[in-house]
């Protein structure tokens, strides 16, 4: 393990999340509903997303209030988690993505900044394998920047399709932000936007 530590939060059967974009189209292929959960132990030095280190509440919700959304929500092709660390978060995490396989046919991709020996070591491979259509590997790092990649950003990160993933939607090789103006017509943009491409949607 990177730092000899081995991180599983537990928040009984509530997930610990910072954000929801139900109608999301850059993290994974079509339309999906993502997931942003709080907390991440790996501290990368160059992180995109470092507020979402902080193990503190964000959002709390009930596991069960979070699959019935998910599957309330219509013409979406899948569901993706990223943050923040997924796996540390992971009885909750499987207990999900096993209630959406069985429930629906939304395929499922799940970012995760560990190595996959890490993974090995935070006995989450086979349930990660088993349950997952598509699983991207790897911490962002900004010396590795490639906007090249669709869904991902640096090029030490992966995505791999697990035996017997439904998915069959493969990367492009394309460079993609998402702007979102929510009902307070306030403006976020997501993925990994340069400065300069910020500044010219924002001004
Ligand atoms: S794993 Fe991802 S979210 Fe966690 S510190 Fe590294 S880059 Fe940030």
């Amino acid at each position: 393990m990177r730092y000899g530590v081995t991180v599983v939060k537990d928040y009984g059967e509530y997930f610990n999340i910072v954000n929801i974009e139900p109608e999301s189209n850059i993290y994974g292929p079509g339309k999906r509903f993502v997931i942003w959960v709080q907390g991440c132990s790996l501290a990368c030095k160059e992180c995109w997303n470092q507020k979402m280190w902080s193990e503190s509440p964000q959002t709390i919700l009930h596991r069960e209030v979070l699959l019935e959304t998910i599957l309330n929500t219509d013409g979406i092709r899948g569901v993706t988690l990223l943050g923040g660390e997924p796996l540390e978060q992971q009885v909750n995490l499987f207990w999900l993505l096993g209630k959406i396989r069985e429930k629906s046919d939304l395929t499922i991709f799940v970012f995760s900044g560990y190595e996959l020996d890490e993974i090995a070591l935070l006995g989450a491979s086979d349930d990660l394998q088993k349950l997952c259509d598509m699983i991207a590997i790897g911490c962002y790092r900004q010396s590795y920047r490639n906007v090249d990649q669709q869904w991902i950003g640096s090029s030490n990160q992966s995505v791999m399709y697990p035996n017997g993933s439904r998915e069959t939607g493969l990367p492009q090789k394309l460079y993609q932000v998402e702007i979102i103006i929510d009902d307070n017509v306030s403006l976020s943009i997501t993925c990994f936007p340069d400065d300069d491409l910020v500044k010219a949607i924002m001004d």
